[in-house]
């Protein structure tokens, strides 16, 4: 296979059109065939519901190259069932979670040329998306969706090492009451532009969501999950339906406790232990662990910093991650069904 002449080292984490994306259409109850096309451009009646009422769903994931070349990408399963679980609770008709397998495998054999090499710290995205097509004006589903999925090689999310970054405690509510937190949904996205807007102006790199009903339990951060260490080496993670469930934590919470030993709990976590824990990192596909330094509630004036310091990840958190990333790349055999091997 031969690659696109790309300067894969110096990729950033952004769009870039590949050959052929995939696309199934939901007419009459039923989705077609499906196929793979190369217009990147979609064009769709002004009053689609997905303009109208954002009646849309996503999921994100990558494939990698392995060091003995073979492309793989890691528990599509999970992301299958997830968009199933977006799509009920939006009224999109569910695309069948095996089909979902089937077409991310075509959409990346199809885009192999666009799959960073092994040693480059690049990776192909994969984006996977359902939304209603047909004119909606009164508050109702639509009739008719198209399931996509867009491919974009993106570079490392770090460059240069993963330096922590810091955190404000937000005054927004993200999980709404009504609870939309745990899908992942364009919706949730566009309310969380205003608060990363306002959180990069004062100097923060991300929000720390606290629970709407008691703002006392730390949730999430606008696209990733909570992870920490204690002081005696427990790996803690935050539980709450209105967290996306993170795919990525949920395979943390495997390799520490099947890989490294580690006590897991998963439970409620009050915003006042923090300052007790020794690490602390953010989960999620994009960067696997981003180290958190600190967290700063604006409010109050409370600093937390994380003893693992602010110049690196800390010591549990870097093996939690080079783990988890020698299981990706095929260094490290994982649990079986994790990693699955596409050409
Ligand atoms: C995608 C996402 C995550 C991370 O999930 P992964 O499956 O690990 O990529 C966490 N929180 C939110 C809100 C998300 O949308």
């Amino acid at each position: 296979m031969e690659k696109k002449n790309l300067d894969w080292s110096n990729l950033t984490f952004g769009y870039m059109p590949t050959d052929y994306r995939y696309v199934s259409y939901y007419k009459d109850g039923k989705w077609d065939e499906g196929a793979l096309i190369t217009d990147p451009n979609i064009t769709l009646n002004e009053c689609a519901g997905v303009f109208q009422y954002a009646q849309t769903v996503f999921e994100g994931l990558k494939a990698y190259t392995t060091e003995d070349g073979h492309i793989v990408c890691f528990r599509p399963d999970l992301n299958a069932a997830r968009l199933k679980d977006s799509a009920e609770r939006l009224e999109i008709p569910v695309f069948p979670e095996d089909r979902f397998v089937k077409a991310v495998e075509e959409v990346v054999k199809a885009n192999a040329a666009w799959v960073p090499p092994y040693g480059s710290g690049a990776t192909l995205y994969i984006r996977p998306y359902i939304m209603g097509t047909n004119p909606v004006i009164g508050v109702k589903p639509a009739e008719e969706y198209q399931f996509r999925i867009l491919c974009t090689p993106v570079g490392p999310y770090f460059k240069g090492g993963a330096k922590p970054i810091t955190i404000r405690v937000s005054d927004y509510d993200r999980a709404a009451p009504h609870g939309t937190g745990h899908i992942k949904a364009g919706l949730n996205y566009a309310m969380s532009l205003q608060p990363i807007v306002e959180a990069h102006q004062q100097g923060y790199d991300e929000n720390l969501y606290l629970d709407p009903a008691t703002r006392t339990k730390v949730e999430e951060t606008g696209g990733a999950n909570f992870m920490f260490i204690t002081k005696d080496g427990k790996f803690v993670t935050p539980k709450s339906n209105s967290i996306l469930p993170s795919i990525t934590r949920r395979s943390l919470m495997v390799v520490a406790e099947k890989y490294l030993g580690l006590t897991v709990e998963h439970r409620e976590v009050k915003f006042e232990e923090l300052k007790d824990f020794a690490e602390c990192g953010l989960c999620g596909t994009a960067a696997v662990i981003s180290p958190v330094g600190k967290i700063v509630n604006p409010n109050d004036g409370t600093e937390i910093c994380f003893p693992s310091g602010m110049e690196e990840m800390g010591p549990i958190t870097k093996k939690l991650y080079e783990t988890l990333t020698g299981i990706q790349m095929g260094h490290i055999e994982g649990p079986e069904g994790w990693v699955k091997v596409i050409e």
